[in-house]
């Protein structure tokens, strides 16, 4: 069985006294049976990666220029979350693809910029409700990570994929676990295809996943844990869907 993975998406929230409150807690409720990463603002990198070093939590961005290095004001390279410690970055993202025009060939430049850096992409795809309710969920998803898979070739199977149906993001409606899990059965087979190995590989899935409901998410066969916006901010929620994670993998070490 894949060891479940659990990601927070803190997206532009925290402070220095907050945070240190927050990783404080989530660091005195180890061990976890399950991989456990937050993903913070880029400012905040540093001084995640001085609380959590010598733990066995992960920590990682949010963004990643796809840019190796130059004059590109505001961006941030791989090379440098890979110095802060960084063993993940968040690509695609729904907010960035529609607040900030990502298309799919860039969220496929951002991945492949983060792996050659040996920091994990972890790519996030997912449809509108407009594009579900006209029966394109498959063809959309699929687009998004066919681009990913293109470009990463040979190194396509280092990804972590993010399920992350736009109409369940920070709006309280998730995705019921079967919807989701046909979802994430698509995307298995897709990179199956592409790589041979998609036994490996773990995808997550994301959209108001709370405490409550991560359980029954977690326990489908092709969702290998969840990355976790809002209720990531809440350290005893984000505790109790780590320890979802956990139970649903049966305790894999
Ligand atoms: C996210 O931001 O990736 C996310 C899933 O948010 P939320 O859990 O708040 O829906």
């Amino acid at each position: 069985m894949r060891r479940k993975l659990v990601v927070g998406n803190w997206k532009m929230h925290g402070s220095r006294p907050a945070n240190a409150e927050l990783l404080a807690a989530v660091l005195g409720a180890r061990p976890y049976r399950a991989d456990v990463a937050v993903c913070v603002p880029f400012v905040f990198v540093n001084e995640t990666a001085a609380m959590l070093a010598g733990s066995d939590l992960r920590w990682g961005a949010q963004d990643v220029s796809a840019h190796e290095q130059g004059a590109y004001t505001g961006e941030v390279s791989a090379a440098m979350l890979a110095e802060c410690g960084c063993r993940y970055a968040l690509v695609g993202h729904s907010e960035r693809r529609a607040y900030h025009a990502e298309s799919d060939a860039l969220v496929a430049l951002k991945a492949q910029a983060a792996l050659a850096r040996g920091v994990t992409p972890v790519v996030c795809v997912g449809e509108t409700l407009e594009e579900r309710e006209a029966g394109q969920t498959e063809a959309v998803v699929k687009r998004q990570l066919s681009a990913v898979i293109h470009q990463l070739a040979h190194c396509a199977a280092e990804m972590v994929v993010a399920y992350e149906p736009v109409w369940a993001i920070g709006t309280g409606r998730t995705a019921s676990p079967e919807q989701a899990q046909a979802v994430h059965a698509v995307l298995r087979a897709q990179l199956q295809a592409a790589t041979g190995r998609a036994d490996t590989m773990k995808i997550l899935y994301g959209g108001s996943v709370k405490a409550d409901n991560a359980a029954i998410l977690f326990a489908q066969p092709d969702i290998d844990g969840g990355l976790i916006g809002g209720a990531s901010l809440k350290a005893a929620e984000f505790i109790a869907i780590c320890r979802a994670a956990e139970q649903a993998a049966g305790g894999t070490p």
